[in-house]
């Protein structure tokens, strides 16, 4: 037998695929993993169709095709009042988990420190690491009675910055924590970033879901910042189609330059039907702007059947996940609780421990977990009836 010396020894299966396998085995209703259960707009489904029945069907330009690219373009101007070269600042990816991966491995080289904010999607950690990278986690502050959502702690960035950061990973609207950035928070980003040389990467996979009139505030709405920032971002959540892996990253020419080298050897370009058939879709720019409304009346629908039960709704300011405190129902751990809730209760979540560099670590358990409400309203409510006995 060839014994492989792993690269990435302690890594396994996503939660996601765990808790989405558990959910089909016991037959439970899947509030884990982040997908929505219904279609997407029939007009996107259409626009898609016809590209593939006409074309284009060959490779695509390895940047992304232009009609796409002039989308992207748009859309970062009209809601960051960012301007990106449509030629050679903006790059279609598979998906943001790509363009993720691609500014990681193009950016950090061994040795290089790299800021993930904790807790944290769980990818940004294991990529840093092939990279040859060495990850400072900066802890956010837990929900609180005052504040009813977890806070990002700029202090904590602070103590993890020095000369050697190569890059501070962002991901706002937070994953799983639903905060958003604020304009405080992007003053302090500047402060920071006029003492040290590093990086940023934005993970915006979640950016037109925001709610209560909050505006998206990204790195690149502030000059400074997009000077040093990759904005990645998907249309997977935007258009409710997580399964066809179309993103994009939007960087300086400089840093876009390096980023390509990565993408156009791990995959060369993006399935052009796809994408042919978003951009055509996305010249009607009216379809982002329901977005936000769309899913607040899911997330209310979801706080208000869960009022008497024992789990309490924290604050979602944006995604479209629901963090809930589970106190009430015992002192467990997230994770076990999580698995017996599916077993049990018929309902799968994610436990947000998992987003910790140390799952295990009481200060990586608040009693929280995570519920996906991207679900039709049936979905919801067969859920909320079932969370409402615990
Ligand atoms: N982004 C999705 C979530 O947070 C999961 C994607 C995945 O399964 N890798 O639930």
């Amino acid at each position: 037998m060839i014994k492989i010396d792993s690269k990435l020894p302690l890594v396994g299966d996503t939660i996601f695929s765990e808790m989405s396998q558990l959910a089909r085995a016991t037959e439970a209703i899947n509030l884990g993993q982040g997908f929505p259960d219904f279609q997407p707009d029939s007009d996107l489904l259409e626009a898609v169709c016809n590209a593939i029945r006409h074309g284009p069907n060959q490779y695509a330009p390895m940047e992304g095709i232009q009609t796409l690219r002039e989308v992207i373009h748009n859309k970062v101007l009209a809601h960051q009042q960012c301007e990106y070269d449509t030629n050679t600042e903006i790059t279609v990816t598979s998906g943001a988990t790509e363009a993720v991966t691609a500014t990681i491995l193009a950016l950090v080289r061994p040795g290089d420190e790299v800021i993930v904010i904790d807790p944290a999607y769980d990818m940004y950690a294991p990529v840093v690491q092939l990279a040859g990278g060495i990850v400072r986690r900066a802890a956010m502050l837990p929900p609180s009675e005052e504040h009813l959502g977890f806070t990002l702690d700029w202090n904590a960035v602070a103590t993890e910055l020095n000369p050697s950061t190569r890059l501070l990973i962002l991901n706002f609207p937070h994953n799983p924590g639903g905060g958003v950035l604020t304009t405080e928070d992007l003053d302090a980003l500047e402060d920071l970033a006029q003492k040290y040389p590093f990086l940023l990467l934005s993970d915006e996979a979640y950016e037109h879901i925001v709610f209560d009139n909050r505006p998206y505030l990204s790195p690149v709405n502030r000059p400074s910042l997009a000077a040093r920032c990759v904005l990645i971002s998907s249309f997977a959540k935007t258009l409710h189609a997580t399964g066809w892996k179309v993103g994009y990253c939007c960087a300086p020419v400089e840093i876009s330059r390096e980023i390509r080298k990565v993408h156009q050897f791990a995959v060369y370009s993006v399935n052009t039907a796809v994408q042919a058939g978003i951009a055509a879709y996305l010249q009607d720019s009216s379809v982002i702007a329901q977005l936000s409304a769309f899913y607040q009346r899911k997330r209310d629908r979801l706080i208000a059947g869960l009022q008497g039960s024992k789990l309490r709704p924290l604050l979602c300011e944006g995604t479209f996940f629901l963090l809930v405190d589970t106190i009430a129902v015992g002192n467990i751990s997230e994770k076990a609780l999580a698995i017996r809730l599916t077993k049990e209760a018929g309902v799968a979540s994610i436990p947000v421990s998992a987003f910790y560099q140390n799952p295990n670590a009481s200060q990586a358990n608040h009693h929280l977990l995570r519920l996906c409400f991207a679900k039709q309203d049936s979905t919801l409510d067969f859920a909320i009836e079932r969370l409402a006995r615990i």
